[in-house]
């Protein structure tokens, strides 16, 4: 027996989360968008301080950590929600702005977590599908506006895709859009970009009084496992957000940890190991070429192969050791990993992929 509950919760498609690998097999994990490398020493030196006081509460207001993505960003704590991931944060937003009767708009294919928040919300999803270069159709977006939007997620970079949109394309769709209409930029792979036609979402938050954006430490911060994210909007917006969190749902360790990774004797290595993703992420795209592979030119940590067969390939990949994410007739979405776990994606897709 399954007690009462809300009908769009049945219809819901579980989020898969990439596979872990198999315990006692070597096999390279490139499905989950993490970065190949482990926390920086300096951040696991101070969660282990931190950890002394884990007999207390964490900060409620995550002060510390707040202040220094406001300076990181150069806009007021008052503009700034850290929570448990930007997941976290895009469910709060959901349930905050829109309810039963209320539309929330985004491109699909993107990311698998916007149907279950606005299903969560209670909302309608109104989605868009992407153009035939995979990404963000902005105008058939525009199109869909009604009345009863309430808000509008664009993934940028897009995931599963990896395509940006343009800030002139941006500009046009929010122009589009009533005022009080928010729209939730996602920049989950925002550090990634070199396309400098695409927007930094967090300069629009000064010019525009509707848009959030959400970033993360679980990808180029490689903090995947702390489970920290947050926003930048607006304060009257950020108020809400602020109003409707869990409470002490950053824990002391993830508080630390982040706030380790801001600091400025990080910032060398982090941006050494950004520029090994975005070097390597050419290495595979050339090479998917030069094999025939169709590969979607990326901006972020991965790269689409648009492809009917996704599943059978993805599990012909893991028999050989190699777990990748499939879109089932959409295509493959392979994570850009250490040079090795490249080499041997790129061998692999020699044998299983080439078509020339
Ligand atoms: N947005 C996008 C586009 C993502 O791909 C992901 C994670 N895969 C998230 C948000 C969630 O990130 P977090 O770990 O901060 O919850």
């Amino acid at each position: 027996m399954t007690v009462k509950h809300r009908a769009a919760i049945d219809e819901l498609v579980s989020y898969k989360p990439g596979r872990a690998p198999v315990a006692g097999r070597p096999q390279v994990k490139l499905s989950s968008n993490e970065m190949p490398f482990g926390p920086l020493p300096t951040v696991l030196d101070a969660i282990s301080h931190a950890a002394a006081t884990l007999n207390r509460y964490p900060d409620f207001h995550r002060v510390e950590l707040t202040e220094a993505l406001a300076r990181r960003h150069d806009v007021d704590p008052s503009q700034v929600v850290v929570d448990n991931g930007s997941g976290a944060l895009l469910q709060v937003l959901a349930s905050v702005i829109a309810g039963p009767g209320d539309e929330i708009l985004y491109a699909w294919r993107a990311f698998e977590s916007y149907p279950i928040v606005t299903a969560v919300s209670g909302a309608t999803a109104v989605a868009v599908p992407l153009d035939d270069q995979y990404a963000h159709d902005l105008p058939a977006m525009a199109a869909a506006i009604t009345d009863r939007t309430r808000m509008v997620i664009i993934c940028n970079p897009n995931n599963p895709t990896g395509t940006v949109v343009s800030r002139v394309e941006l500009e046009k769709l929010l122009d589009a859009l009533p005022d009080d209409v928010l729209v939730v930029l996602d920049e989950a792979y925002q550090d990634f970009v070199t396309d400098l036609s695409s927007p930094c979402g967090i300069d629009l938050v000064g010019e525009r009084p509707n848009v959030a954006v959400l970033r993360t430490f679980s990808k180029a911060y490689g903090l995947a496992g702390l489970r920290v994210g947050y926003c930048v909007t607006r304060p009257e917006t950020a108020d809400l957000i602020r109003k409707s969190i869990v409470g002490f749902s950053v824990s002391t360790l993830a508080q630390a940890g982040a706030l380790a990774s801001l600091a400025p004797e990080s910032a060398v290595e982090l941006k050494r190991r950004i520029g090994h993703v975005v070097a390597e992420r050419t290495r595979v795209t050339d090479e998917l070429i030069h094999l025939g592979v169709p590969v979607v030119p990326s901006q972020a940590n991965f790269v689409f192969m648009p492809m009917p067969d996704g599943p059978a390939m993805a599990a012909a990949f893991e028999e050989r050791g190699v777990i990748l994410r499939a879109y089932g007739t959409d295509g493959l979405r392979m994570t850009i990993g250490a040079t090795e776990e490249n080499d041997r994606f790129l061998t692999l897709a020699a044998e299983l992929l080439r078509r020339s």
